[in-house]
C-alpha cells in the first residue's frame, strides 16, 4: 500500500508518530493509499522550516520568485497526465473535468500570481509642500493554507501561489479526504529542487494538523465549510491573525420568463450538477418565474435524461462519484428529509450501483426536488451534492426575499434578456459574486468571496496579493 509523505524543508518525510489514515477512492470504495495522520509536532517542524526559509525567500528580488514559480508551473504541466488521473481517482470527479478544469488551473494559478506580482504596485499620497506618503507592502511570514476536497489541487495552489509570490513561505494542509495530488505536487517541488522550506505540506485531520496550522501560522487562508470556518476564525482571532475565509453557499439560480430559454436550461443544468454538485458556486436553488415554471421544469427534466453518471474514466459520463461514503449518506438523508416533509422528487434521488469493479463506488443520480417552502431546511442549508430544488416566484420583491433568506451569500446567477432588470436583481442579491446570463465564467483578477456566513475577505488578483502582505505607510516630511 502506497504511503504518502509530508513535505517538510524540501524532504518527503513520514509523520513523526508513524500513524496513517486510510485513503479511499470513491470510484470503487477501495483503500488505495495511506495518508499521514500528522499532529502538531509535524506542523511545528514544518513551521520551523518555513520560518528558516522566510528570510532568504522574502528578501530575494520578485523576479527570483517569479522564475521559480514559472519553473514549478511548467513542471506541473509536464506531469499533468498523472495529476489528472490521480485527481479523478482520489475525488471521484470525471477525468475529463480534471483535465479541462482542475489540473490546468493549478499551473494557471501559479503563473497568474507569479506574473501578477511583477505588476503589483503601491499608492502614493502627495501632501504638496508638506510631505509625501508612500505605501510599502511587506510579506507577513508563514502562511497557513488549508483547503477542502472538492477542487483539491486547484484550491491548494490558489492559496500557495499568491502567498509565495508576495514573499511569504507556506505550510499547507490539504484535505485528508483527497490528499493524493498534493502529495504528487510535493514530489514535483522536490524534483525541481524548489527552494527548501518555502512550500511545506503537512497531511492529516483538520482537528489535529489543521488546527495546529492555524495556531502557528502568521496569516491563515482557509477554504471549507462554514462551521469549520467559525472554529478557524475563533482560533485566529486569539492573536488577531489575518484570516481569509472562503466558506459554504446556498446559491440561487434565477430564471426570468424573458431569458434565452435554451441556453439558460443548459447553464442551469451545468450549474446544478457539475462536479456532482460539489462546487461551492453550484446553483442549488433554482428560482423560476411562475409564467414559465411548467415549461422550464419539463425542459430541465428532459435535459437530465441525457446526463450520464458512471465511470469517471469514461469521457462520455457527465457525473462521477460522490467524494466519500459519509458524504453520500449525508446527501441521501437530506433527500429523505425532503420527501418526508412533502417535497416531490421529480428526478433521481437514489444511490446508483455500477457494475463490476465500480460496484462499491459512491454514485448518486442527479436529483431534482420541488414543493418545499423556501424556508424549509433543505432550501436553507448547503447540501453540496447533485441536488437542486425548484421554487416558483412572482415579481422581483418576492424573489429577492427568498434569495436572501439563507445565512449564506456566496454566488448567484440571473438569467434575463432584460439587462436593466438583471442588473437590478444582481445588485440586490446577497452574494459576493453574481453572474448574469452565465455561470462560472471566471477571470482570476476579480474579487472572489462571500458575504454573510459564506466568508470573510476576498481572494483573486491583487486582492490575494493584498491579503498576503501588510501595508505600511511611510511619511516623509518635506523641508521647504
Ligand atoms: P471542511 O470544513 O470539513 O474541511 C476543509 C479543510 O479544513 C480540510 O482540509 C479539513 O481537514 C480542515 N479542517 C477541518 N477542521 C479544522 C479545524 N478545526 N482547524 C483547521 N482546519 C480544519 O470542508 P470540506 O468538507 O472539506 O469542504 C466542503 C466545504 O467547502 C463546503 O461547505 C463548500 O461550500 C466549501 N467550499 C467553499 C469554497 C469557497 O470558495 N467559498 C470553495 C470550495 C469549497
Amino acid at each position: 500500500m502506497k504511503k504518502l509523505l509530508n513535505y517538510i524543508d524540501g524532504e518527503l518525510v513520514p509523520p513523526i508518530n508513524k500513524l496513517y489514515l486510510e485513503n479511499l477512492s470513491p470510484t470503487n470504495g477501495e483503500v488505495y493509499s495511506l495518508v499521514p495522520d500528522s499532529n502538531s509536532q509535524d506542523v511545528k517542524l514544518a513551521m520551523g522550516a518555513a520560518r528558516k526559509a522566510f528570510k532568504n525567500w522574502s528578501e530575494q528580488k520578485k523576479e527570483y520568485r517569479y522564475n521559480w514559480m514559472m519553473k514549478l508551473a511548467k513542471a506541473i504541466d509536464e506531469h499533468s497526465k498523472k495529476l489528472i488521473i490521480a485527481e479523478s481517482y482520489d475525488n471521484g470527479k470525471p477525468e475529463w473535468l480534471a483535465e479541462q478544469v482542475d489540473i490546468p488551473r493549478c499551473s494557471a494559478n501559479i503563473r497568474f500570481f507569479a506574473t501578477a506580482m511583477l505588476h503589483f504596485d503601491s499608492k502614493c499620497y502627495d501632501m504638496g509642500n508638506d510631505g509625501l506618503n508612500y505605501t510599502l507592502k511587506h510579506p507577513i511570514g508563514v502562511a497557513g493554507c488549508i483547503s477542502p476536497w472538492n477542487l483539491p489541487l486547484y484550491l491548494l495552489t490558489w492559496k500557495i501561489a499568491p502567498a509565495i509570490a508576495t514573499g511569504n513561505t507556506v505550510v499547507a494542509k490539504p484535505s485528508e479526504i483527497t490528499p493524493y495530488t498534493a502529495y504528487l505536487f510535493s514530489e514535483i517541488c522536490k524534483k525541481i529542487n524548489f527552494p527548501k522550506g518555502v512550500i511545506n505540506i503537512v497531511h492529516g485531520k483538520g482537528v489535529s494538523a489543521g488546527a495546529a496550522v492555524v495556531e502557528y501560522a502568521d496569516v491563515v487562508s482557509f477554504t471549507g465549510g462554514t462551521e469549520t470556518g467559525k472554529v478557524v476564525a475563533t482560533s485566529a482571532a486569539k492573536e488577531f491573525k489575518k484570516c481569509s475565509l472562503e466558506l459554504g453557499g446556498k446559491n440561487p439560480t434565477v430564471v426570468f420568463s424573458d431569458c434565452n430559454f435554451n441556453s439558460t436550461i443548459d447553464v442551469a443544468v451545468k450549474s446544478a450538477f457539475l462536479n456532482q454538485g460539489q462546487i461551492c458556486l453550484c446553483g442549488s436553488r433554482l428560482f423560476i418565474e411562475k409564467k414559465i415554471y411548467s415549461k422550464f421544469k419539463s425542459a430541465f427534466l428532459k435535459k437530465l435524461k441525457n446526463l450520464r453518471v458512471g465511470d469517471p474514466k469514461n469521457p462520455k459520463n457527465n457525473l462521477g462519484a460522490i467524494v466519500s461514503y459519509d458524504h453520500l449518506e449525508k446527501i441521501i438523508s437530506i433527500i429523505e428529509l425532503a420527501k418526508k416533509d412533502g417535497g416531490k422528487v421529480l428526478f433521481g434521488g437514489k444511490r446508483l450501483f455500477l457494475k463490476k469493479t465500480l460496484k462499491q463506488g459512491y454514485y448518486l443520480s442527479p436529483t431534482v426536488i420541488e414543493g418545499l417552502s423556501y424556508k424549509h431546511i433543505v432550501n436553507q442549508e448547503e447540501i453540496f451534492g447533485p441536488v437542486v430544488t425548484l421554487i416558483p416566484f412572482e415579481g422581483e420583491k418576492d424573489l429577492i426575499k427568498m434569495c436572501n433568506s439563507t445565512k449564506y451569500g456566496l454566488s448567484a446567477s440571473v438569467f434575463s434578456e432584460n439587462i436593466s432588470k438583471a442588473h437590478r436583481v444582481a445588485a440586490k442579491i446577497d452574494a459576493g459574486l453574481v453572474w448574469i446570463n452565465t455561470w462560472l465564467l471566471r477571470d482570476l483578477r476579480v474579487p472572489f468571496g462571500g458575504v454573510k456566513q459564506s466568508g470573510l475577505g476576498r481572494e483573486g488578483g491583487f486582492y490575494s496579493l493584498d491579503f498576503f502582505t501588510e501595508s505600511k505607510n511611510a511619511c516623509v516630511k518635506i523641508e521647504n
